[in-house]
């Protein structure tokens, strides 16, 4: 009977240990509210991405739209190793201070990721407080919202050198949307080890001439942004890592709504807040990853309606 209950306990035990894989979830928070970005579709695409890994949990939190209640908006930033920002300021677009947030709550961000929290920046979220100069920082580069050679260098690969340019001139700009190449620059980082050299983004904008500060900068991938799509003969860096105090910031500039899509953005997304978390990636580089001539939607969204 003794050796029966041992038996039993050690069972309940180990099956204990498999629903525990639910706890070993990372708890991520998607903040968004204001963008001119259509954020109320984008959201979900990104929350499915990542509970596709099995790796997180995710939640989110939405910034009330009138001003007079956005002051109150405090987001749990610290109650999650990850915070993800979908959310474009409308004061970078419309010149209005309307949607910044409270200095407590820039604080509140600032304290969380210079503590060690891990903060994920997707598309116009780049765009989002022009003024605000710890974001900038976080965020390494940024575009739109009259930014110019005040808040740093043009960052691009010319001839497979990184150049840092301080001539004078506009942050921010892109040409019409189309498919583009991405190239990995750098192979040992945990979120690209193992993937392929390049790899065929779907139709996007090509974010180009962001600037800001880039201090402590790593750049993983950068697409070539031809004159004949409005560039600049360069390759553009689109997928950064900062460091920022004791935390990790994961920078991913490409994703203009549909293109959330995309398999190679799911995997850096899924991948990328994993990094930005802990650290470390264990989330595998999925078997739909696109291949270098062809782009590919992510098979997490095979079964939605085509739109359009
Ligand atoms: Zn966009």
């Amino acid at each position: 009977m003794f050796r029966l209950s041992c038996l039993l306990l050690t069972a309940i035990f180990v099956s204990a240990g498999i629903a525990d894989g639910e706890e070993a979830k990372l708890s991520a928070l998607i903040v968004d509210g204001h963008s001119n970005h259509h954020w109320k579709e984008t959201t979900p695409l990104l929350k499915r991405a990542l509970e596709a890994s099995r790796r997180f949990t995710v939640e989110v939190e939405t910034a009330p739209k009138k001003h007079s209640e956005l002051a109150q908006f405090k987001p749990k930033f610290s109650a999650h190793p990850v915070v993800i920002h979908n959310y474009n300021s409308d004061g970078s677009v419309t010149r209005t201070p309307d949607a910044d947030w409270s200095k407590a709550t820039q604080k509140a961000l600032v304290d969380y990721v210079s503590q060690g929290g891990g903060l994920v920046i997707v598309h116009a979220a780049n765009n989002s407080f022009p003024h605000w100069k710890a974001y900038n920082e976080m965020i390494g580069l940024g575009g739109w919202g009259h930014r110019n050679e005040k808040w740093g260098p043009y960052v691009y690969y010319k001839k497979d050198k990184l150049i840092r340019d301080n001539s004078a001139g506009k942050g921010g700009w892109h040409g019409p949307e189309h498919e583009f190449q991405i190239v990995v620059r750098d192979h040992e980082h945990p979120i690209t080890r193992g993937m392929p050299r390049a790899w065929m983004h779907t139709k996007d904008e090509l974010y180009s001439h962001l600037r800001g500060p880039a201090k402590n900068m790593t750049v993983l991938a950068t697409a070539f942004s031809p004159r004949s799509k409005a560039g600049r003969d360069v390759h553009e860096p689109l997928i950064m890592t900062i460091a920022y105090g004791k935390g990790r910031v994961f920078h991913l500039a490409i994703g203009h709504e549909e293109a959330s899509r995309c398999a190679g953005f799911v995997a850096f997304l899924q991948r990328g807040t994993e990094w930005a978390a802990t650290g470390k990636v264990t989330i595998p580089i999925p078997r739909d990853f696109p291949a270098a001539d062809k782009a590919r939607e992510s098979s997490i969204f095979a079964n939605d309606a085509k739109e359009k």
